[in-house]
């Protein structure tokens, strides 16, 4: 394995396009946030992706997290639900020739495994060995870490979103019905208040939310309860199966974990063994919107 003096991470989200630069040790040089202006088409997207990339001194190394069905070895991207447009894309291809380097230097991997490889390295993963790296946001993504790295499977694997807790519950963007995306996702918990008859018309009445449960509001203490309980009920079966010790939480709903932690537990207690519930390490991610390209720099560093 050899290290460049610094590589550059970029993670395409659907508001906003991420990146930065970062040296082997860690140290942040730049950080970018560009719009990704979809309606101008894939290939304007690329462009910009390209152009933050030189703009950052992506000679040496540089890694792109999508959010979407890749194909793991190629960095092809098959589909990406979120992301108008951007489907069968040979996205490393893409960016290399209008950087004019070779693909192989362009690393592509899933968003929420380039946000679990963020955390593993300088956030709050750090030191685990088995551990679940959760975004709680429009869906709900998974990181798995098995052993201390990032754990593919065959190149979906983690992705604990679509478990189904309640076959009659909700319709998902997957096809299934009461996937834990359409339970305990930030989206969903604000469909959740709203049918409880709680104020969540925007994104951030999420925060308001938790701030009454935390002072003793019963109806809003009792939601975010009910919202863990499912959250936990998904993740009880990851515990049985690969015996986790550690759940870090990122997404724009993490910031209520303090108020879903109780429910959370009694969930993974109902679909485990052992009281595990009570055991696993339940965290706050700490990188926050720049896990994922502080992940796919990572990632671009080892050759
Ligand atoms: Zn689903």
């Amino acid at each position: 394995v050899a290290y460049a003096a610094q590589s550059v991470g970029i993670d395409i989200g659907g508001t906003a396009i991420k990146a930065g630069a970062i040296t082997p040790e860690g140290k942040i040089l730049a950080e970018r946030s560009v719009e990704p202006h979809f309606e101008r088409g894939p290939q304007a997207v690329l462009d910009a992706i390209a152009d933050v990339a030189r703009e950052l001194g992506a000679r040496e190394g540089l890694g792109i997290g999508v959010p979407g069905l890749l194909k793991l070895e190629s960095g092809f991207l098959i589909d990406s639900p979120n992301l108008p447009g951007f489907r069968n894309l040979p996205v490393p291809q893409e960016i290399a020739r209008r950087l004019g380097c070779a693909p192989e230097g362009v690393r592509v991997w899933n968003d929420a495994k380039v946000a679990a490889l963020g955390e593993l390295w300088l956030g709050a993963a750090r030191g685990e060995r088995h551990a679940l790296v959760l975004t709680l946001g429009t869906g709900i993504g998974g990181g798995l870490i098995f052993d201390g790295s990032v754990y593919f499977g065959s190149g979906m694997a983690g992705e604990v979103g679509h478990i189904v807790i309640d076959p009659e519950g909700p319709p998902c963007g997957c096809g299934g019905r009461g996937c834990l995306e359409t339970l305990a996702s930030a989206s969903a918990a604000q469909r959740r208040a709203l049918a409880a008859g709680l104020p969540a018309s925007r994104p951030g009445d999420l925060k308001l939310l938790a701030d009454r449960a935390r002072s003793g509001s019963e109806p809003e203490a009792q939601l975010l309860r009910e919202i863990g309980r499912d959250l936990g009920r998904g993740l009880g079966p990851v515990v049985c199966l690969l015996d986790l010790t550690c759940f870090v939480f990122g997404g724009g709903f993490s910031a209520a974990l303090d108020t879903l932690e109780r429910g959370i537990r009694e969930g993974i207690d109902e679909r485990s063994y052992g009281e595990r519930g009570s055991k696993v390490r339940l965290v706050p991610a700490q990188l926050g919107p720049a896990a994922g390209w502080i992940g796919a720099a990572r990632l671009a560093m080892a050759h």
